[in-house]
């Protein structure tokens, strides 16, 4: 078992999280089993209750953890399905020391961060190692060198190369052009190797960020100054696509530096990507689909949803130009709405913006727009559907309005019986059953898929038989029919909503049915043609 560590230096935001899976997705294309970790520096015992708004999208396992987004993209490089393992916080790792203290486990030593919490830290690398089987295990560790909160991580994995493990340390750092010229300056590339060897970790690798490429000159100085040979600096330059940059680091021979560093031979990468890469680079068509949410300033927010739409684009050649709009506003300017060839409402949690997305429903039934509901997107479905097709007054979701006449969308009585709120989320995968001759059954073909979900609420089975009676049928449901999983409208053929999160199964090469579903639909739309 072999491991890469990653780390960061400057400053934040450099991209170290496609960094580390453009690397995962080159070694597991030459044959290697591969996992990824990332480390969170972080208190917060997961994401799950952390502000899209401050971190973006807060990401879904199957097993129903709640992880950075940063496991999407491995998700999505490796193709590979990962565990709430994979994501390490100081709130986690805290938690198990703290709890082995209260039982003694400790023995009356005093417990500190060397070495308790870093033997806790190692311990849980070499677990996941172990546990995945991976021949390699990247370590994203989140933060840059030098962060107050970053430092118990870097100095468990300086002691994995003191204890023996095989681990390469690559640093990723940004290399500023600067003047008329655009010369490129490595001055803060030196001050952040120095502060990553004054805690002992001398890096194998440099990746720099720059808008072009690096220079002979640069690459020679950074060598120069750092003592990591020319073949381990990898230039990584602004890419319209983040699934361009595997290719581009390949070009430079980061594998071959990589598989000698590692004593690994006799391996050959094979490009699984290269229609895919050709299709998100030269599209032969576009469609413009609007995405109605809350928090549309930070477009990480609804990563999952952006990276389904490249899949669709890179198996269909259908560009998709993505229109933000803001759920709040869209009572006021509905006319965002009149030039789109598609609407997707995605998830989210409280009332703001949810009157919006209404609005925007309604647009899409009304217009003969086609739509793609996702979570909140299925549940605001069901409600415009209530209140404008079947006159149910004031219809809402008892989280919008808990005294409301008509509670469409509700907790089911069994979830009314926990107490505790945090208890009754239905996160990670479970089954989803489709009926044959319905739209859903046709996308997937076949009687049964597995999703995964993130929500709490549920249609009311008290109000389905007045649904299924005025034409919005649910196709899809749970295993027990008690819970909706999949509306589709008995006279639209572009209309889908879906109470799961398919965009956190969607693959480069495996796109989401229902945002391939959507954008086939806009094509037709615009009356193109692939
Ligand atoms: N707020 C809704 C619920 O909890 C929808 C959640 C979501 O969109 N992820 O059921």
């Amino acid at each position: 078992m072999q491991f890469i560590a990653i780390t960061g230096g400057v400053i934040s935001g450099l991209g170290k999280g496609t960094i580390t899976s453009s690397l995962s997705h080159l070694l597991v294309n030459s044959g290697l089993k591969i996992s990824a970790v990332k480390i969170d520096p972080y208190l917060n015992f997961d994401a799950g209750t952390m502000n899209p708004y401050q971190h973006g999208e807060v990401f879904v396992l199957d097993d129903g953890s709640e992880v950075d987004l940063d496991l999407g993209n491995y998700e999505r490089f490796i193709d590979v399905n990962l565990t709430g393992n994979n994501n390490i916080t100081t709130g986690k790792i805290y938690k198990n020391v703290i709890e082995k203290e209260r039982k003694g486990e400790y023995l009356g030593s005093t417990v500190q961060i060397i070495p308790h919490i870093t033997n806790e830290i190692k311990q849980w690398l070499r677990g996941v190692s172990k546990k995945s089987g991976a021949d390699v295990v990247l370590i994203e560790v989140g933060g840059t060198a030098g962060d107050i909160e970053s430092m118990p991580f870097l100095e468990a994995l300086r002691e994995m190369k003191r204890d023996g493990d095989h681990i390469l340390f690559g640093h990723v750092t940004l290399v500023p052009e600067i003047g008329p010229s655009l010369e490129q300056k490595t001055k803060p590339t030196q001050h952040s190797v120095s502060a990553l060897r004054s805690i002992g970790i001398q890096p194998d690798m440099i990746f720099a960020r720059l808008k072009g490429n690096l220079s002979l000159d640069a690459r020679k100085k950074i060598s120069l100054f750092t003592d990591v040979p020319e073949e381990g600096i990898i230039s990584v330059s602004d890419v319209k696509n983040p699934y361009l940059l595997p290719e581009i680091m390949r070009q430079q021979g980061v594998l071959d530096y990589i598989f000698t560093k590692m004593n690994l031979s006799g391996l050959q990468f094979k490009d699984k990507w290269e229609e895919f890469r050709r299709n998100i680079t030269h599209p032969k068509s576009s469609v413009r689909i609007g995405i109605v949410g809350k928090y549309i300033d930070l477009t990480d927010a609804y990563i999952s949803h952006r990276e389904a739409f490249i899949h669709v684009t890179g198996k269909h050649g259908i560009e998709v130009d993505l229109e933000w709009i803001n759920s709040d506003n869209l009572k006021m300017d509905k006319s965002q709405l009149s030039n789109l060839d598609g609407i997707l409402v995605p998830g989210g949690f409280g009332y703001r913006g949810v009157e919006g997305k209404i609005e925007a429903v309604r647009y899409a039934r009304e217009h003969n727009v086609p739509y793609l509901g996702i979570c909140l997107g299925f549940q605001t479905a069901v409600i415009e559907f209530a209140r404008n097709v079947l006159g149910l007054e004031n219809a809402n979701s008892t989280e919008f309005d808990p005294s409301t006449k008509n509670p469409v969308i509700a907790l089911l009585p069994e979830q009314l019986e926990v107490t505790n709120l945090g208890g009754t989320m239905r996160l990670g995968s479970y089954p989803v059953v489709l009926e044959k001759n319905s739209i859903a059954g046709k996308l997937y073909g076949g009687t049964e898929a597995a999703e995964r979900h993130r929500h709490r609420y549920e249609v009311n089975p008290a109000y389905i038989e007045r649904f299924e009676k005025a034409g919005m049928h649910f196709s899809g449901k749970d295993r027990e029919g008690i819970r909706m999983e999949i509306l589709e409208l008995r006279d639209r053929e572009n209309f889908i909503a879906t109470q799961y999160h398919s965009e956190f199964k969607s693959r480069p090469l495996n796109p989401s049915r229902v945002h391939e579903f959507l954008v086939l639909k806009a094509l037709e739309k615009t009356g193109g043609t692939k």
